[in-house]
């Protein structure tokens, strides 16, 4: 076999991309990467970008964290690997877990490692049917969950994903429930005042329980802020009013903070910053700042109290990964934690908020964005043809996409989704480069704008 010469043939002809355009890639060629500094990336072709969207919304303490190598090495160098099967642990797993424990809202709490955000879901799905099933309920078993949702991409995780695209797959399968996506501005009727958006949203749980049972009910799983749906905020009250629902019908609430969790609202948690408690929550990305792929499932008492119970029943809980709380991962996590509440990221987010919000209401001052929207520092700006009427631009112009390939030409980084432009910056950005992204993103939306008019 020949090797092709160049990184972008290369990376085509032996790597297959996920979540990629390929007519775009086949177009304008693919993104090889050599390494990072600050917020910023560079590839094979000399050319930087500034990563408007901190990796996966994961780098959050930028591409080359000093702190954050030092401690992988360290881990590296004294224990470089282990599990977490048939009672042994790393010291590391401990020390993480007891960290999280102390800064998750509960008062007591039991924490579960994976390798990712998916897995965490499905652990969690898992552990839901394994308690409801050994208090006698094995008929609960249905979940709940939004569309516009983003859960993951495992089977589980991806039927409780509520985006049109996993239908290729055949999913969701059976018992996955989506329910109404909390965004106003797309989906509330006309003359209908956000508080009465917020309570039909309310009924359609009520009915929805009502419908299919709360004994076939396990779990409703919510983003605090909908990530990978576009951004999408929950409209006014709504955590107020659903989880006083839930409660009454003994659904457990699980928080999937993947993306919300570790100060990207400006409170160390969504559910902090939307003021409601779960009964559990899913963590990933943040957690390890992105240096190293883990995911966590935090249960609050009463599940872990629960999930415990049904475990001593039958001896066990039988399920985990090879590398379910690899040492080096809960080291780089333990560091990443310390980084965030100790090195001024966490006030960082919260500093810069407004610079970023009125960045983007600058910028949706144009004629063509529908609306602004966010929380801390996760925002989106929404295409719209017509602003007063909402009506979006003819999908086959693909005008995000347009969007994001004319930043990156530029040396910006910013995902198109859906209608909308999706920015996550890191927690240590500047000023100065929040202007160099907002200068490259607004002179990219006049462009492509002025194109498709
Ligand atoms: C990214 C994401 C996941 C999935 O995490 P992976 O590590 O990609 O499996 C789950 N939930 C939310 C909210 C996410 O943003």
């Amino acid at each position: 076999m020949t090797i092709p010469q160049s990184w972008d043939a290369r990376a085509k002809s032996a790597s297959f991309f996920g979540f990629t355009d390929f007519p775009s890639i086949n177009e304008r060629g693919t993104v090889i990467v050599t390494h990072g500094k600050g917020p910023y990336i560079y590839d094979t072709e000399g050319r930087s970008y500034l990563d408007a969207n901190s990796g996966l919304w994961n780098m959050v303490a930028g591409f080359d964290h000093e702190g954050l190598i030092a401690a992988a090495k360290a881990q590296f160098d004294t224990f470089p690997g282990y599990h977490a099967f048939f009672g042994r642990m790393s010291d590391q797993t401990v020390m993480l877990s007891e960290k999280l424990v102390a800064v998750s809202p509960f008062e007591r709490a039991k924490v579960f490692y994976t390798n990712s955000g998916s897995e965490a879901n499905d652990t969690m799905v898992k552990m839901l049917w394994f308690l409801n099933a050994s208090e006698g309920n094995p008929q609960k078993r249905k979940i709940l969950t939004r569309v516009n949702g983003y859960h993951g991409v495992t089977v589980v995780s991806a039927s409780m994903t509520g985006k049109p695209y996993n239908s290729v797959f055949g999913l969701p399968l059976d018992g996955f429930i989506h329910l109404g996506c909390p965004h106003y501005w797309r989906f509330g009727a006309a003359g209908e005042t956000e508080a009465e958006f917020t309570a039909r949203l309310g009924r359609e749980l009520e009915e929805t329980i009502a419908r299919e049972g709360a004994d076939t009910i396990a779990g409703f799983f919510a983003e605090p802020v909908q990530g990978a749906g576009g951004v999408i905020p929950p409209s006014q009250g709504y955590f107020q009013t659903i989880v006083p629902i839930l409660k009454k019908h003994g659904i457990p609430l699980i928080a999937d903070e993947v993306i919300t969790g570790f100060g990207r609202t400006g409170e160390m948690w969504g559910c902090e910053t939307y003021g409601f408690t779960p009964d559990a929550i899913i963590s990933s990305k943040n957690l390890t700042a992105g240096f190293f792929p883990m995911g966590a499932v935090i249960l609050g008492p009463d599940l872990a109290d629960r999930l415990q119970a049904a475990a001593d029943a039958i001896e066990e809980f039988p399920h985990g990964f090879t590398a379910s709380g690899h040492p080096v991962g809960c080291a780089i996590a333990l560091k990443a934690i310390d980084v965030i509440e100790n090195e001024g990221l966490l006030e960082n987010v919260r500093s810069l908020t407004p610079y970023f919000e009125a960045g983007l209401a600058r910028l949706a001052e144009n004629p063509n964005i529908g609306e602004w929207r966010g929380k801390g520092l996760m925002g989106a700006l929404e295409a719209v043809k017509d602003k007063d009427t909402k009506t979006p631009f003819d999908g086959s112009l693909s005008v995000s996409e347009r969007i994001a390939n004319t930043c990156t030409d530029h040396g910006l980084l910013c995902r198109p989704l859906g209608q909308s432009i999706v920015l996550a910056p890191a927690f240590i950005m500047t000023e100065p480069q929040m202007d160099e992204m907002f200068d490259k993103l607004g002179a990219a939306l006049k462009q492509v704008f002025a194109e498709v008019g």
